[in-house]
């Protein structure tokens, strides 16, 4: 069985990107077949994988236009060992274009049926907006994963996208979940992000990661070497926390 998961939040910045990489990076040395898709037109996921959005050929936005079969696009990381369907600034153009498609939203639901046999997870990088291209993430996955940092406001905003996933599961995927919250960046001295910490283990309870990704700066230099961190310093505390996530992962993947 296939695992689609859609690593989203709409407040920038917080990790989505890092966790997309690093945990297909983890997946894959655990022996995982893995696909990563860059689903944002910052191609963050894609320049971080080692592929280089300024001279890719096809991208994402060809798939979700109909001018390009999903199997032609992928392309190997060069050094992750999982796939990637890569992205560029040209999937900015896809949200105004596709509006005139009927099923709009479930272009890559239906892209991706073409190849997810092929893998064990696929993990869709969504980009920082509930947009259609997002709502496309939402719709192909079975289950969403929310990377946030421990702030006040980060709880305010984990309500809109909770009633958004509610909105999706009602319209368009009943099978979508919530996967788990994943704190990032934490750092274990802050009080606040402690306390915000807290808050959300009593809310969300066993939906929360017990993996917590620190602060690490090994994992802010990796995207610059087109590397996940394993491959940059696999000692590195990021880089043990993305495979602790990777095995949290695999032991609830009945
Ligand atoms: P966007 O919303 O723009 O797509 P994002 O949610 O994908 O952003 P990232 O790009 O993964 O977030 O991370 C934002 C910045 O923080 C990047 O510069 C990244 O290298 C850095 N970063 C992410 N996680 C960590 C971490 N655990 N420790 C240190 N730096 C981190
Ligand atoms: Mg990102």
């Amino acid at each position: 069985m296939t695992k689609i998961l859609a690593i989203t939040n709409q407040k920038g910045g917080v990790g989505k990107t890092t966790t997309s990489v690093n945990l297909a990076a983890s997946l894959a040395v655990s022996g995982k077949r893995v696909l990563l898709v860059d689903l944002d037109p910052q191609a963050n996921a894609t320049m971080g994988s080692g592929i280089n959005k300024q001279t890719v050929k096809t991208t994402i936005y060809h798939v979700l236009m109909g001018n390009a079969e999903i199997q032609h696009v992928r392309v190997n990381s060069p050094q992750g060992k999982y796939d990637l369907i890569p992205a560029n600034r040209d999937l900015a153009g896809a949200e105004v274009e596709m509006v005139e498609f009927s099923h709009r939203e479930a272009r890559l639901k239906i892209a991706l049926e073409n190849i997810a046999s092929d893998y064990t997870y696929i993990l869709i990088d969504c980009p920082p907006a509930l947009n259609l291209l997002t709502l496309n993430g939402l719709c192909a996955a079975h289950a969403v994963m929310i990377p946030m940092q421990c702030e006040y406001y980060a709880l305010e905003g984990l309500s809109d996208l909770v009633n958004t996933i509610k909105r999706v599961r009602n319209s368009f995927n009943s099978g979508l979940r919530i996967e788990g919250l994943l704190r990032t960046m934490f750092d274990p001295r802050n009080i606040l992000a402690q306390q915000v910490s807290d808050q959300l283990q009593k809310h969300f309870g066993d939906k929360v990661y017990r993996t917590v990704i620190p602060r690490n700066v090994r994992l802010a230099e990796a995207p610059g070497f087109g590397l996940p961190v394993l491959y940059h310093d696999g000692q590195s505390k990021g880089a043990q926390a993305y495979l602790e996530l990777a095995q949290e992962i695999l032991a609830g993947h009945l």
